[in-house]
C-alpha cells in the first residue's frame, strides 16, 4: 500500500480537510479543460492579448517614471513584442484548435516549452528569456482566469473547500490571496518563520510547510487533510483516517473556543504582574480585526505587504490612507509602524532589483530604503502625516539595523521630511518615537550604543536566530538548526533586555518566539514585559502568560541560562 501520509512543519494549530487546488509557483491557477468551441477560444486569445498589451503599456509608463533603471522597463515592454509575435500566436492557436485545450492551458503549454528551451541555453542573456516567458505566462493566466486586468492582482480560489498545494509560498502570494474559501495550505518548501508562514498564521489558515513530495503525490481535486498542529498531511484519506482527523479538528475548535474567556482579560502573570501584549499585523484591515482580541496595541505593523499587494508602488496618499486607517483603528493604543522591510524572501518585482546570490545578506530592510531614498521619504512622510490622527501613540520602527550610521541617516531623513511638512503647515506628531528592531548580532553587540540613539527596541527573534545561528529561516533542510532556544540566541536576548533596562528604554519582542509557550517563562524570567505576537495567537499567549508567576519564571530562566547545550535546554523545557 502506498503511504498516504506526508510530514512537514505545522504552523497553525488547526486542521483543514478539503480538495486540492494546485497553483504554479507564481500563484497562478492553470485549470486544464478540453473545449469544443475552438473558434471562441481563439477569439478569447485576441481579447486577452489586447488587455495584456494595454496593461503592459501602463506598467511600462509607471516603471519609467519610478525607476532609475530604465532597462527593466524596456524588458517589460519587450513582452509586448513576444505576445505579438506571429510564431507565438500560431503556437497558441495550434494547441487550441488541434489539441482542444482551453486558453489558459494552451498558454501554459506554449510558454513552458519556451521556458524549457531558453533555460537550457548556456548563455546568460538568452537564458534570462526563460524568466520573461514565465512572467508572460503568469500575467496572461491571471487575465484569462479573471477575464480582467491583473492590476488588482488578487489570487482568487474559485473552488469551494479548497486546500492550496504549492511548491513555494511566496509572501506576495499570501498577501494577494483571497482566502475566504481556503481550508488549508500545503507547501513543499519553506520554514516556520518564513514570511509566507507568518502571513498564513495571521490569516489563521491550517498550514503545513516543508512537505517533501507534496506536489508530486497530490493530484488536483484530491481530498487532503492538513494538520497544522502535528505537521501531518494525509492525501486521499481512508474513512478511518477521515474520522480521526475530523474528531481532532472538532477538539481543536473546542479548545480555541475555550480561549475566548481571555478576550476581555488584562494580560498579567499568575501573581498579578502586568504585561503588555501587542499584535503583529500586516495590513490596515488586520488593525481593525485584531481589536476583537483586545491587545494593548500593535507592536509590529509589517508595511511591506502594502507594497507587495499590487503591480505598482503605493503612492504617498495610498500609504497615508492605510496608515491613517490603522491609526484610527488603534484608538489610544500604541501603533508601531515598521518601515519597509523588503529583500530577503520578500520580493517586490516592480522595483526591478537585481537578483542577489545571498539575498538575506544583501540589500534588505533599511539598507534598501537608504539606497532608494525617494521611496523611503515617501513612506516616512505618509507615517508622519498619519501620526496627526493619533494621540502620540504612533511610532516608527526601523528593520535590520546593523550600524549606528543607519540609525543616524534615518533620523536625518525623518527630520528633513518634518521640515518639508512644516513648510506647508502639514500636521504630524512632532514627538513621534523612533525605535529599531534588534534582529542582527551586530545590533545585539552594539545595543548599549544604539540605546542612546533611539526610543525603543523590539527583538526580532526570527532574524536574530537566523543570523546568530547562520540558518536560513526559510530553508527546511536546516530547519532543525533554527532554534531560538539555542544558548547563543538566549544570551543575546538576555543581553538586550538588560541593556535596555539599564538605559531606561522600552524593550519588547515581536519575533515568533514571543508566542512560544515554552519560551514565555524564560522571557518573563529574563525580565521581558512586552510581547508582540501574531493576532491569531494573542489569546493563547495571554493564557500562557497568566499560567506563570514571576518567581518560578526567574528560577526557570536562571537554570536555562546556566546551560550551554540546546539539547539540555530543550530537555529541561519539556519537563516543565
Ligand atoms: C523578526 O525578524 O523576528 C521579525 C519580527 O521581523 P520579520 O519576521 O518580519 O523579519
Ligand atoms: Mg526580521
Amino acid at each position: 500500500m502506498v503511504e498516504n501520509r506526508l510530514k512537514g512543519l505545522g504552523v497553525t494549530k488547526k486542521i483543514g480537510i478539503g480538495k486540492a487546488v494546485k497553483l504554479t509557483d507564481s500563484g497562478v491557477v492553470i485549470h486544464k479543460t478540453r473545449i469544443t468551441d475552438t473558434e471562441a477560444e481563439v477569439c478569447k486569445f485576441y481579447k486577452v492579448r489586447d488587455l495584456f498589451i494595454e496593461e503592459t503599456e501602463n506598467l511600462f509608463k509607471d516603471l519609467s517614471q519610478k525607476l532609475d533603471n530604465n532597462e527593466v522597463a524596456l524588458i517589460i515592454q519587450s513582452h509586448i513584442a513576444i505576445v505579438n509575435d506571429s510564431q507565438f500566436e500560431e503556437d497558441i492557436k495550434t494547441q487550441i484548435v488541434e489539441n482542444k485545450m482551453c486558453l489558459v492551458w494552451a498558454v501554459d503549454v506554449v510558454c513552458s516549452s519556451y521556458i524549457k528551451m531558453f533555460s537550457q541555453i548556456d548563455n546568460e542573456v538568452l537564458s534570462q528569456r526563460a524568466l520573461d516567458f514565465e512572467d508572460i505566462r503568469n500575467r496572461l493566466a491571471v487575465i484569462i482566469n479573471g477575464n480582467e486586468k491583473s492590476s488588482d492582482n488578487r489570487i482568487t480560489i474559485s473552488v469551494p473547500n479548497a486546500v492550496l498545494v504549492v511548491k513555494e509560498l511566496h509572501p506576495s502570494m499570501t498577501a494577494r490571496m483571497d482566502a475566504t474559501e481556503l481550508l488549508g495550505i500545503v507547501v513543499e518548501n519553506g520554514g516556520e518563520t518564513s514570511h509566507a508562514a507568518i502571513l498564513a498564521k495571521a490569516l489563521g489558515i491550517p498550514t503545513v510547510l516543508g512537505v517533501k513530495g507534496a506536489c508530486e503525490l497530490i493530484e488536483e481535486g484530491d481530498t487532503v487533510v492538513v494538520d497544522g498542529d502535528s505537521g501531518e498531511v494525509i492525501v486521499r484519506p481512508s474513512q478511518e483516517q477521515l474520522k480521526v482527523s475530523d474528531e481532532k479538528r472538532t477538539h481543536l475548535i473546542d479548545s480555541e473556543k475555550e480561549l475566548t474567556v481571555y478576550k476581555d482579560k488584562e494580560t498579567c502573570t499568575k501573581d498579578g504582574v502586568s504585561v503588555s501584549l501587542y499584535a503583529n499585523i500586516g495590513s490596515e484591515e488586520e488593525a481593525v480585526r485584531v481589536n476583537e482580541f483586545n491587545p494593548d496595541g500593535i507592536g509590529l505593523f509589517r508595511t511591506e505587504f502594502l507594497f507587495m499587494n499590487g503591480n505598482n508602488m503605493p503612492i504617498m496618499e495610498e500609504q497615508l490612507l492605510a496608515y491613517k486607517n490603522a491609526v484610527l483603528a488603534s484608538g489610544e493604543r500604541i501603533l508601531t509602524i515598521r518601515t519597509l522591510d523588503i529583500g530577503g524572501d520578500k520580493e517586490v518585482p516592480y522595483l526591478g532589483l537585481e537578483r542577489e546570490v545571498n539575498p538575506f545578506l544583501g540589500l534588505r530592510g533599511i539598507r534598501l530604503c537608504l539606497e532608494k531614498e525617494a521611496m523611503f521619504r515617501e513612506q516616512i512622510e505618509a507615517i508622519l502625516r498619519a501620526s496627526a490622527y493619533g494621540c502620540g501613540n504612533v511610532r516608527i520602527m526601523i528593520p535590520l539595523v546593523t550600524n549606528i550610521e543607519e540609525i543616524r541617516a534615518v533620523k536625518g531623513i525623518i527630520s528633513s521630511v518634518k521640515e518639508t511638512l512644516n513648510a506647508t503647515h502639514t500636521a504630524y506628531d512632532e514627538n513621534i518615537k523612533v525605535g529599531i528592531m534588534i534582529e542582527t548580532p551586530a545590533a545585539v553587540i552594539m545595543a548599549d550604543a544604539f540605546a542612546g540613539e533611539v526610543d525603543f527596541f523590539s527583538i526580532g527573534t526570527n532574524d536574530l536566530t537566523q543570523y546568530t545561528m547562520v540558518v536560513d529561516r526559510g530553508n527546511e533542510k536546516v530547519a532543525h538548526l533554527f532554534d531560538t532556544f539555542s544558548p547563543a540566541v538566549l544570551r543575546a536576548i538576555k543581553h538586550v533586555v538588560s541593556v535596555a533596562d539599564a538605559a531606561g528604554i522600552e524593550v519588547s519582542m515581536c519575533g515568533e518566539a514571543a508566542a512560544d509557550a515554552a519560551m514565555i517563562p524564560v522571557l518573563l524570567g529574563l525580565g521581558l514585559r512586552k510581547f508582540s505576537v501574531a493576532s491569531s495567537l494573542i489569546l493563547e499567549t495571554r493564557r500562557n502568560i497568566a499560567s506563570w508567576d514571576v518567581e518560578s519564571a526567574i528560577e526557570i530562566a536562571t537554570k536555562i541560562m546556566s546551560e550551554t547545550s540546546v539539547e539540555e535546554i530543550r530537555r529541561y523545557g519539556s519537563d516543565l
